[in-house]
């Protein structure tokens, strides 16, 4: 270890900074949120160094260095473009024993400035010995992806209860308790921004412990209901990676990505509980909210982890609700949904100031219920995103041609969009389905209707040819969607 790395106290410090560029006025704003109490030593001033002169946050010498300016000194700063002057600000500084930093320089230097995370009164400094700042810049970039931005809060808060807690427990239960805490309910709350929900909790917590004067004993758990997004790990959000990291069971299904399941902890339980080939969505879906209940119930946290965001056909709706059946905390996290994901990655803009003004996501699985309105979604410069309508591509084509859509609308398929096997394919309503066909194309993929799937950045470079097995279903298909239109518009409303 060349340095030893400490925090240091300088409220109400003298501090002294040399140079008056924007290099001194980045250290004297960093001197300034510790408390020092700041002169700066420059013939010229930088424009904003001035007004702090001026609004008296700083003092302002202007002479050039001399070595008495350092008597009876907390901390020196060399901040000049000339090594002579920094030189001297650095003898003056060891001669008497002042800790001086010379900027860029550690030879001069008695201590050197780390990269920091400030998430106040939590502090995170990171240092390469001076070897490379660049490099432990980044690594303070890596470590801030994963720190929430309210830790300060949850430092605030923790704070705040210490005296009750001595007060309340035993010293051996203070530590499972706070462990507890911080990593549980009471602590994504505060991390949250819910914090009045958070003291209620932490009430009920410390009366309970003080109850069964055994914290470590788990009471009711929680459950992340976390959007993963289209697939590729680097959309998760930080909010997602955060929990992720530290969730005791992770409950995934098919959309979920490998790399994305590596981005959890890593001795997390993980359980699968997609949908079994052949399996009924009901039974799959009632196993799920079993699961997630008895796990909570044990006392755990449990990342529920779904593709996209959970309340974009996600079923996140109902899973909230069986939660809240049960007195299950929850936290939902909204994710990258499909649409926008794969959107990004085919260059599709879904509004675009010329070809669309507003944009549908629509389910294309269940076609025969009457809720969808063909007419207003095969209208021009309207963007339409069918999720789940690869199967049905062939009766969702046939209805928005019914329903008027002109058989040249363009548009798109993405398939396994945002991930490295993405695939796009692009044409119009009359010639999507066979293109479709053609290359394969399966679950799971979006269609994207509009003109601005005309945009797509596509494989595909020629139109499909039509074989006449196929334009013989397409009729048939046209005549079924016909049919339903008119039944559509009739008043009963029946289905087709
Ligand atoms: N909650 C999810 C959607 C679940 S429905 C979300 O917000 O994205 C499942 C459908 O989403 C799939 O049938 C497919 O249409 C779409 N989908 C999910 N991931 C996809 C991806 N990577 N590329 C294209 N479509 C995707």
């Amino acid at each position: 270890m060349d340095y030893l790395p400490i925090f240091m106290q300088l409220r109400g410090e003298p501090a002294v900074v040399v140079g008056g560029g924007h290099v001194a006025l980045r250290k004297v704003e960093l001197l300034l949120r510790a408390g020092a109490r700041v002169t700066v030593i420059a013939p010229k001033l930088h424009e904003e160094l001035r007004s702090r002169v001026s609004r008296r946050e700083i003092n302002y010498l202007s002479l050039e260095f001399q070595p008495h300016h350092l008597d009876g000194i907390g901390v020196a700063i060399a901040a000049t473009d000339s090594r002579e002057v920094n030189a001297a600000v650095s003898t003056a500084a060891r001669a008497r024993r002042v800790p001086v930093n010379v900027v860029d320089d550690p030879e001069l230097s008695t201590f050197i400035f780390p990269a920091i995370i400030d998430r106040s009164p939590v502090l995170v400094a990171v240092g390469s010995s001076g070897q490379s700042p660049v490099l432990a810049r980044r690594v303070r970039q890596q470590i801030e992806a994963l720190l929430p931005a309210r830790l300060g809060a949850l430092a605030r808060f923790v704070g705040d209860k210490r005296k009750a807690v001595q007060k309340t427990l035993a010293p051996e239960q203070r530590r499972p308790f706070w462990e507890r805490i911080i990593g549980g309910f009471v602590g994504s709350r505060v991390l949250a921004g819910d914090e009045s929900d958070a003291h209620k909790a932490f009430d009920d917590e410390l009366a309970a412990s003080n109850r069964a004067a055994d914290p470590s004993r788990p009471s009711v758990g929680e459950v992340y209901l976390i959007g993963a997004g289209p697939g590729d790990p680097d959309l998760l959000t930080l909010r997602a990676v955060q929990l992720l990291q530290q969730a005791d069971v992770i409950l995934y299904d098919r959309l979920i990505s490998d790399a994305v399941l590596d981005r959890a902890r890593r001795d997390a339980e993980r359980v699968f509980v997609g949908k079994e080939t052949g399996g009924d969505h009901h039974k799959t879906q009632q196993r799920i909210h079993d699961l997630l209940v008895q796990y909570a119930k044990r006392g755990l946290r449990v990342a529920r982890l779904k593709g996209g965001d959970p309340f974009i056909f996600g079923r996140g709706g109902e899973e909230i609700e069986v939660l809240a059946a049960h007195g299950i905390p929850y936290v939902v996290v909204p994710g990258i949904t499909a649409a926008l994901g794969a959107a990004a990655s085919a260059c599709i803009p879904l509004t675009h100031r010329r070809l669309a003004q507003s944009v549908t996501f629509a389910a294309g699985h269940a076609l025969d219920d009457e809720t969808l309105d063909w007419r207003s979604l095969a209208q021009p410069h309207h963007t339409v995103v069918f999720y789940m309508g690869v199967a049905q591509l062939p009766r969702i084509v046939a209805r928005l041609l019914a329903a008027g859509g002109s058989p040249n609308h363009p548009a798109a398929l993405i398939e396994r969009g945002s991930l490295a096997e993405q695939r796009v394919v692009r044409g119009s309503i009359s010639t999507i389905v066979q293109i479709a066909r053609d290359a394969r194309i399966a679950p799971p993929a979006l269609l994207i209707i509009g003109e601005v799937a005309s945009l797509a950045k596509a494989e595909n470079t020629g139109v499909a040819r039509v074989a006449s097995d196929d334009v013989k279903e397409a009729d048939e298909l046209l005549a079924i969607a016909h049919t339903a239109e008119q039944r559509a518009a009739a008043p009963s409303r029946a289905s087709v």
